[in-house]
């Protein structure tokens, strides 16, 4: 946990949300982590927090915007620090989910072209879409 705590204090600040050494902790391991960290890896990292304080943790960190979900078919959860376009009232992502079905990496990644999704009289709150492939990483081997 080398990234200096004070970013993540802000981004906490930012939200509204009080500063707990376990939302840091929870925070920080999801940042340093590179790409989306699966729900096992957090729990790995923070094997001192019981289930229900890491799992309401989480809970308040996806509600406010901060961290977003991402649910890969046939894999656990992911999760992944949100942009700036996330808060309290909706989470706005207009970018990609890859899985690398090499090495079950998930990352968020931001299409050349912007996706658009509209869907006449609908209100959408959130797009999700999953990409199945081979990451660069993954082909030049
Ligand atoms: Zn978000
Ligand atoms: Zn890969
Ligand atoms: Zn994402």
């Amino acid at each position: 946990m080398e990234e200096p705590k004070e970013k993540l204090e802000k981004l906490l600040k930012s939200h509204e949300l009080r500063v707990t050494s376990k939302r840091l902790d929870v925070l920080s391991v999801i940042h340093s982590y590179g790409s989306a960290i699966p729900y096992s890896k957090v729990q790995e990292e923070l094997k001192d927090f019981d289930r229900v304080t890491l799992y309401r943790t989480i809970l308040v960190l996806l509600d406010n915007g901060i961290i977003h979900k991402i649910q890969v078919e046939d894999q656990e959860v992911y999760y992944a620090l949100c942009g700036h376009t996330c808060d309290t009232e909706e989470h706005h992502h207009e970018h990609l989910h890859f899985h690398c079905s090499e090495c079950e990496t998930v990352s968020c990644v931001e299409p050349d072209k912007q996706l658009k999704v509209l869907l006449k009289g609908y209100q959408i709150s959130q797009v999700n879409v999953q990409v199945n492939g081979v990451c660069l990483e993954c082909q030049a081997v």
